[in-house]
């Protein structure tokens, strides 16, 4: 049996860093005015929710607070969800790289903004919401923490339902054609084809 200790740390030495260069690569792109916005109010709440939601890994790694809401779990799971985070940290660093300063929050349209089809974009529509996914599924492997694993996946489930066809309506609406002839080539989450 590992002790719990060692699941701390490791949810820490997978989270942290890619919270770290993600905040990198955000202050490096220069970010244009939004000039079409959808839905303010719910964005802007879901944005508001999410952000506080990610500090609960901090929370669990660093504290005793949560251990209330410990279950057992093999540690074979506590492993697999361990790789479940990293994939999801590299599926997030490379949908932020590949969408540079078209990134926000909520959902906007820049100034200047461009539609990516290039990178991991090539493959899903929605990369990053794939790595929120797969973060919150191996954050409640890994930690074993009904509230930590549970708390991001209710938050993932709302922000995803509520948003993805309001976020494809908005870019159709900017980008037209070229949008919808993306969106046969692409799968949502999950790609439709890999070569
Ligand atoms: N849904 C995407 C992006 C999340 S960030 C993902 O999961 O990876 C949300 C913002 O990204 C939206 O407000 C929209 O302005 C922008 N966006 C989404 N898909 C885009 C694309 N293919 N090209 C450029 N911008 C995009």
């Amino acid at each position: 049996m590992a002790d719990e200790l060692t699941f701390r740390i490791l949810l820490l030495a997978c989270y942290l860093p890619g919270q770290i260069i993600r905040m990198l690569i955000l202050r490096r792109n220069p970010f244009g005015k939004p000039v079409r916005t959808v839905n303010p109010g719910r964005e802007m709440l879901m944005y508001r929710t999410g952000f506080y939601l990610f500090l609960l890994p901090l929370i669990y790694g660093l504290t005793p607070w949560l251990d209330f809401a410990h279950f057992s779990l093999p540690d074979g799971l506590r492993y697999t969800g361990f790789l479940v985070v990293v994939a999801g940290t590299v599926v997030l660093l490379l949908s932020h790289s590949a969408l540079g300063s078209n990134w926000n929050g909520q959902l906007n349209i820049r100034e200047n903004h461009t539609l990516v089809v290039r990178g991991i974009y090539a493959y899903v529509r929605h990369p990053m919401y794939l790595a929120f996914l797969l973060s919150g599924i191996g954050t409640l492997l890994l930690s074993a923490n009904w509230l930590v694993g549970g708390l991001l996946l209710i938050w993932f489930w709302i922000m995803y339902l509520g948003r993805v066809d309001r976020e494809e309506q908005m870019m159709i609406d900017q980008f037209g054609e070229q949008y919808r002839a993306y969106m046969k080539s692409t799968g949502r989450l999950l790609p439709k084809r890999l070569v």
